[in-house]
Formats: C-alpha cells, sequence, structure tokens
C-alpha cells in the first residue's frame, strides 16, 4: 500500500453542496465581481467577525500590502522584519521603497521594538512589522514609537485571522492591517486578501486605488491595480465563516497534542499560548537546538521527507538573505543576530483541521525516536 502523505498543512473546505446555490445565484444574476452581492455581504460579515470597523476585500494579500502602502503614500525607507513570508518585503520593492531590517524577539519571532530607534533614518516613512505565526507584536510599544516619530504604522496580519488581544481584533492596532485568504491560510478564500481601516475615507481610497483607481465613472484619481476580490471568491468566503470556529478548535486541540507529547524532549522548543490572546493555531512552529537535541533542524526535516510527511522551514532563509536583499547594510546576518539564530533552528510541523491522530502520532513518535538514536 502506497505510504499517507501529509503536508504542513492541508486547506480547510467546506461541503461542496452547500457552495452549488452560491455558484447558482452568481450565475443568475450574472454579476461576476466589481462590489457584487457576495463582495458586499462578506465585507459586513468580516467586520462583524473580526470586530473591526473598514474592511476592504482584495483578490490575494500581496496586492493588499502592494496597496496599502500606496494609500498612505509611504515612500523613502520602511522598517521590517526579516523573518517572515517574501511577501511583507516585496511589498516594499513593488512601490521603490527601501527595506530596512529590523532584528525579532526571541519569544515571539515578532520585530524587537527596542531594536527599532536606532534604524530610524530622515527617510523612514513608516514600519512595517508582522505578526508572526499569529502571535501579536507588541503593538502598544511600536505605535508609541510611530507616535514620537511621526511614522506610519502597517502590519502584516496575513497570520492573524480572528486573533484578538483581550477581546479587541489585533487589526485594530495600527494605522492598517494586512490579511490573506490564501488556500493555506486558518481561513481561506481560495486566494484572497483584505484591508482594514479605521476610517470610511481611508476605506474609499483603498477601494478606489483596488480598481484602476477609478473614484467615479470618468474620474482617476491614481495609477491604481486591479486587485478586486471576485463573487465566486467571495461566496465560497461566506461559506468558510460558518466553519471558521470549528476550524481553530480542531486546530488547537493539535496544538495541545504537540504541546503534551514534546515537552521534556531535551533540544526541542515551541510556543505556549500567552494570557489574554485568542490564537488562531495557524502554525505549530518548534526550534530544534542542535547543541542539545543531538540532530540538527535539517536532520529532523529529511527524516519527515522521508516518511512522506513535508514539514516547512519557515522562515528559512530569511527574507534579507534573498539575491534582491542580501546587498543591503540592514540585511546583514550580524545585524540581524536572532533572526539568523531562529532561521536555522525552525520547523514548523503539519497543522491543519483535519489531520488524524495517527499521524500526530507518527510526528511525535519520529522525533523521539530520532533523539533516542533508534
Ligand atoms: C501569505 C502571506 C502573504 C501573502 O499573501 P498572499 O495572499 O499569498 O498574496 C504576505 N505576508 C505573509 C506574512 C503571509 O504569510
Amino acid at each position: 500500500m502506497p505510504q499517507k502523505t501529509t503536508f504542513v498543512t492541508q486547506p480547510h473546505l467546506p461541503p461542496l453542496e452547500e457552495f452549488i446555490p452560491y455558484l447558482e445565484e452568481i450565475w443568475e444574476s450574472k454579476r461576476l465581481t466589481n462590489n457584487g452581492k457576495f463582495h458586499e455581504e462578506l465585507e459586513q460579515k468580516l467586520c462583524k467577525y473580526l470586530g473591526v470597523p473598514y474592511i476592504s476585500l482584495f483578490s490575494n494579500g500581496t496586492l493588499a500590502l502592494i496597496t496599502a502602502l500606496q494609500a498612505l503614500r509611504i515612500t523613502g525607507e520602511v522598517i521590517t522584519t526579516p523573518y517572515s513570508f517574501v511577501a511583507s518585503t516585496h511589498s516594499l520593492w513593488w512601490n521603490g521603497i527601501k527595506p530596512v531590517f529590523c532584528d525579532i524577539e526571541p519569544e515571539t519571532f515578532n520585530m524587537n521594538p527596542d531594536k527599532i530607534e536606532a534604524l530610524i533614518t530622515p527617510k523612514t516613512t513608516a514600519i512595517l512589522p508582522v505578526h508572526v505565526y499569529g502571535n501579536p507584536c507588541n503593538v502598544e510599544r511600536i505605535q508609541e514609537i510611530a507616535d514620537i516619530y511621526g511614522l506610519h504604522l502597517i502590519y502584516d496580519a496575513c497570520h492573524t485571522f480572528g486573533v484578538k488581544i483581550n477581546g479587541n481584533s489585533v487589526c485594530n492596532f495600527g494605522d492598517l492591517s494586512v490579511l490573506s485568504f490564501h488556500a493555506t491560510k486558518v481561513y481561506n478564500t481560495f486566494e484572497g486578501g483584505a484591508i482594514v481601516c479605521h476610517d470610511e475615507k481611508t476605506k474609499k481610497r483603498i477601494d478606489n486605488l483596488k480598481n484602476f483607481g477609478f473614484a467615479g465613472e470618468i474620474t482617476v484619481i491614481a495609477p491604481g491595480i486591479n486587485a478586486k476580490m471576485n463573487e465566486v471568491q467571495a461566496a465560497f468566503g461566506l461559506l468558510q465563516l460558518k466553519y471558521i470556529d470549528e476550524a481553530i478548535e480542531k486546530r488547537k486541540k493539535i496544538a495541545t497534542f504537540y504541546r503534551e507529547n514534546l515537552a521534556g524532549i531535551e533540544g526541542i522548543k515551541y510556543l505556549e499560548d500567552i494570557d489574554g490572546i485568542r490564537h488562531n493555531y495557524a502554525y505549530f512552529p518548534i526550534l530544534i537546538d542542535e547543541n542539545t537535541f543531538r540532530k540538527s533542524r535539517d536532520e529532523v526535516y529529511d527524516l519527515y521527507k522521508e516518511n512522506n510527511i513535508f514539514t516547512r522551514r519557515y522562515f528559512y532563509p530569511l527574507i534579507s538573505q534573498f539575491a534582491t536583499y542580501k546587498g543591503l547594510d540592514s540585511a546583514k546576518p550580524e545585524n540581524l543576530p536572532i533572526a539568523t539564530k531562529i532561521t536555522n533552528q525552525v520547523l514548523c510541523l503539519p497543522i491543519y483541521p483535519d489531520l488524524e491522530i495517527e499521524t500526530l502520532e507518527k510526528i511525535v513518535e519520529l522525533i523521539k525516536e530520532l533523539k533516542s538514536g533508534k
């Protein structure tokens, strides 16, 4: 019998038959995109579910990030993190902005607020942190710095769907927050994304920019892009929303299983839940310390691969190590000691709502066997 293959994630899908009526309605209406009924309904429902005032839907998270920077006219230099998915920094490149990489905290792997001020120059206009793995940044401290220096603050919140800080959506912090609804994320619309903002004027500007810059039938206010979410994506998003809490609950059980079963293995570390945070369990990263675990991260990765379990080295390499960014001063590994250490130790284990218990047991067993040298 061929061995079962397990990937780091598997998209969460609702029952197909429940999606058919939505498609029938789209066919009936012949309205496929441009603020159709499902698009408008999804914006409202997401505002309510997330607990945010305004949301603009996008065809994907990367275009939402690029547009967020344009909406606030960000230029010059932006302080960001090297420890993220590459699209975070690419969004700066696409706007002709110079990224300045800031090191991360060893506890959360998020941008270290204590390292931001030393990177600010007269050209700095904004900070672009990422809530990595869905764990919130130190939002209060970062806001204080942004306020003192008069900088905009845009969060890449692509990992953070449904995450709350003391009951308040993490997307309510900063000037703008950007979400991704890609197939691999906690909440997906096949592909998709959104920008959360705090006032109607900003929402209007964002909505114009994602539609070629049109502000009326014959008025174009900027060289906008086409980044609209279509009706099929939006309808799918409405259906997905019905199952999202159940999906997050199932993810939580998997995270709990890993924590209980990996506890006490020398050389393996994982993140714990933080008091006051409603987590979404988007990822389950572990750190493998070669000195004490006695095997390297890549040996663990390879062992899983041989067993048809495809873990991911999120985030390795650091964004600052890619050819486009490597030459920057702030990209030098000696300026990013914590990020450089974490990137060589991290491994994301499979986590998704329908991950079977037998697979989970196998994942734990394999790493224990490797440790004991069997
Ligand atoms: C997924 C992701 C993006 C990009 O979103 P897409 O919807 O795939 O374009 C950007 N930043 C982070 C941190 C992500 O995880």
